[in-house]
């Protein structure tokens, strides 16, 4: 028999059972997270059964923080990165600070020494990139205020993270007295790490904003579709490992900067689109990856440990993030949200921990406890945002933003949590994509004076309808809630502009559930694809290369060949 090798069988079955749990889970309205973690468990050297490799998880891992940086990269420009350090960098600091402290007092009850209290305490105050990224993306988070400064708080403390992995080496050098003396065995390397961070960013800025997307549009005009995912997954993969290699800057670090840098390029919503599922994929084998550290043992172990760590992640860390953002002027559903989003912990606190223990700093007790402390504050992190949905104001989640005409701010910041308002079109025309043939298709009906309400799933191209004087929803038109905004029921005409004939398929039935005499026209770019919208209820179908194809031959007989 045909045996196969860990890397294959750490990643199907990560992927097989993460997906398992998660759909019985999903039944259940549980977060996908939990079933995630909850397949980590069970393919870890704790539980019985298949064990996993779990220095490829952590590889497997590191993957989709690449990937997920470099996709919040691409939404961030250095402007936005800049708008917020007045709030982001006091506050990270305050916030490593406090956590930091209170793991100290806690490793002080444990009777550990000092310099354990300190890497443990600075292990409990860096959140998980991945958590809080899933977090604020599920809600739609991310291009908002609030998205913003938890993102530069992130990235903060991702410095804040880099430091350390360079001061606990040169502390454990000068505790064991290998070093001259305590002031220039911490000084020095601490200035080589600033130079290097620094350097970092200078290539990037200088030479990398000019080179990256000469690149990607060199790619992009060869108009190879193949070449072009390449290029983005070389970009991302390669600033990374060189950015950690050269500068010994973090993965996700390097992987940031080099989506911020493409962020300028128009290019970027493409490249997005690009990475969008392998780094699904990846960064469900991080939480996977995550589950299979966790020793379910430890609770029956050290509960009041395990607690008083739990505590100091959900309760110390929100509230002392809390009162900073607050402080600097902030409305409440500002602070509450970023508290929430980085009461959590995940793989920086490992790093840090495991760092500890190989230096012989910090007892392995002490990574148990961080390890429980992740997993758990992990598990607590969709409670918390789901007690949060329901405290703030205007009790809606996620979801679609109507962009009226022509007031509203597209990039208000509420406006991602404001309920969804109908539409008071009727008899309208409904456009599904604002892409290459959405745009074309606008035009005509604009000209002919027609009502025409659009749905649109990318922002920007959402704000640049709405700038043309289109009435638009920014949303993803298969969202039941979109199709209510849109007025289905009292609508002419679908005109499903998507190339997605799946997604298509979706719309389309959804459109025909609502109202049965809808006249809808989608777009295809096959037969079988042809046949499936027919089937889901389209009334008219037109297919791509097939209008291609006619338009060349008219051409033909026109110039009378
Ligand atoms: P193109 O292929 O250039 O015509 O672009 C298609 C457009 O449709 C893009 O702007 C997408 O953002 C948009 N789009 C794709 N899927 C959806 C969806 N489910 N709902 C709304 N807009 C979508």
């Amino acid at each position: 028999m045909h045996h196969a090798t860990p890397l294959i069988s750490t990643i199907v079955v990560g992927l097989v059972l993460a997906f398992i749990l998660a759909a019985i889970g999903n039944r259940f309205r549980i977060s996908p997270l939990v079933g995630y973690l909850l397949a980590g468990v069970l393919i870890g050297p704790f539980t019985p059964g298949f064990v996993a490799d779990q220095r490829l998880a952590n590889d497997l891992a590191e993957i989709g923080v690449i990937l997920l940086m470099f996709g919040v990269g691409l939404h961030f420009t250095l402007d936005d990165l800049l708008s917020v350090r007045a709030v982001a960098v006091p506050g990270a600091v305050v916030q490593i600070a406090s956590a930091t402290l209170l793991g100290m007092g806690l490793a002080y009850l444990l009777g550990w020494s000092l310099v354990a209290g300190l890497v443990f305490g600075l292990a409990l105050s860096v959140a998980s990139t991945v958590v809080l990224l899933r977090a604020m993306q599920e809600r739609r988070l991310i291009e908002t205020e609030r998205g913003r400064i938890a993102v530069g708080w992130l990235v903060v403390e991702d410095l804040v993270v880099i430091l350390a992995l360079v001061m606990i080496p040169a502390m454990a050098g000068a505790l064991q007295g290998s070093e001259t003396t305590g002031i220039s065995a911490l000084a020095v390397p601490l200035l080589i790490t600033f130079g290097k961070v620094g350097a970092f960013v200078a290539l990037m800025l200088i030479v990398g904003k000019r080179l990256i997307p000469l690149l990607l549009h060199y790619v992009a005009h060869s108009g190879s579709r193949e070449l072009f995912r390449l290029a983005v997954l070389a970009i991302a993969l390669g600033v990374a490992l060189g950015a950690s290699t050269l500068f010994e800057v973090s993965f996700a670090l390097g992987a940031f900067f080099a989506g911020m840098i493409l962020s300028e390029s128009e290019l970027s919503q493409r490249a997005a689109q690009e990475t969008l599922p392998l780094r699904d994929a990846f960064a469900v084998l991080f939480f996977v990856s995550v589950g299979m550290l966790f020793d379910p043992l430890i609770l029956w172990r050290e509960p009041f440990a395990v607690l008083a760590t739990v505590l100091i992640i959900v309760f110390g860390k929100s509230v002392a993030a809390y009162f900073i953002v607050r402080l600097f002027g902030y409305p409440k559903s500002h602070a509450l949200t970023i508290s929430a989003s980085l009461a959590q912990i995940g793989e920086f606190s490992f790093i840090l921990a495991g760092l500890g223990v190989t230096l012989s700093l910090l007892p392995e007790r002490g990574r148990d406890l961080v390890l429980a402390g992740a997993i758990i504050s992990i598990l607590l992190n969709p409670l918390l945002f789901a007690w949060l949905d329901r405290y703030l104001p205007k009790p809606k989640p996620a979801g679609p933003v109507n962009i009226p005409q022509p007031a509203g701010d597209p990039e208000s910041e509420e406006g991602s949590s404001a309920p969804l308002p109908a539409t008071k079109l009727s008899n309208h025309v409904v456009l599904v994509g604002y892409g290459r043939v959405g745009r074309i298709v606008a035009e005509g009906l604009k000209q002919a004076n027609k009502p025409l309400l659009l749905i649109e799933a990318i922002r920007p191209a959402a704000v640049l309808a709405r700038d043309a004087g289109i009435e638009s929803i920014h949303g993803n038109a298969a969202d039941p809630e979109v199709a209510n905004a849109a007025n289905l029921v009292n609508a002419r005409c679908m005109i499903v502009a998507i190339p997605d004939a799946f997604e298509g398929g979706q719309i389309v039935a959804a459109a025909r559930t609502a109202n049965p005499n809808l006249l809808i026209i989608a777009r295809s770019h096959s037969d079988e694809e042809t046949e499936h919208l027919k089937k889901h209820g389209a009334n008219i179908v037109i297919m791509g290369e097939q209008e291609i194809a006619t338009a060349m031959l008219a051409n033909l007989s026109n110039a009378a060949i």
